[in-house]
């Protein structure tokens, strides 16, 4: 018998579930303990590679209203001219640090117009990177536990991964 994917939540059905799931996390962070980080690693990249595509970013753009992404010194400059200041006046008024980082400070971003980047070849390292599946040791990152709940592709990956595992947790 054909097996069917099971779909994939948008960000408006994930929501209501981020309650229970912060709970259930909590078992499948443990029941993560069981497996090797390599194998972890290999499904994550894998659903990721098959999830990431069937999400449309450009009806969602969670990230660019929720987050604040880290941006390297060298990138100040061009973010400032692209936004058509100095960069004394970028750094003022849209640039946060956190006594190691430097990031985006606004939110929703500075650029995000609508649901897009309006820099979006340009954009900084750590946008062009998120939502950060791509790593290893991937079980032990709090950012996809912080992106779950921001994020409709990690929330997927991580949903997907718990029926690879056959996790399962009665509430
Ligand atoms: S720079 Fe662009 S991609 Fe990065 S947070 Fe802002 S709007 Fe989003
Ligand atoms: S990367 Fe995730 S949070 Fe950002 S727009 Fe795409 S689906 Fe939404």
């Amino acid at each position: 018998m054909l097996m069917m994917d099971p779909p994939l939540l948008l960000l408006n059905e994930m929501r209501p579930l981020l309650a229970k799931k912060a709970v259930e996390n909590i078992f499948f962070k443990k029941h993560l303990r069981q497996h090797s980080s390599i194998v972890i690693d290999e499904f994550i990249h894998e659903l990721n590679a098959k999830i990431a595509p069937k999400i449309n970013c450009l009806a969602c753009a969670n990230c660019c209203k929720n987050l604040e992404p880290g941006i390297e010194d060298n990138e100040l400059e061009k973010l400032a001219e692209l936004a058509g200041t100095t960069t004394e006046l970028f750094k003022s008024s849209f640039v946060g640090f956190d006594g190691e980082t430097l990031f985006l400070k606004t939110k929703p971003c500075t650029f995000l117009k609508e649901f897009a980047c309006e820099i979006y070849t340009n954009r900084p390292g750590a946008c062009k990177g998120f939502p950060h599946l791509d790593g290893k040791d991937m079980k032990y990152k709090r950012s996809l536990w912080t992106n779950y709940t921001i994020c409709p592709i990690v929330f997927n990956v991580v949903e997907h991964l718990k029926m690879k595992l056959k996790f399962s947790h009665a509430a």
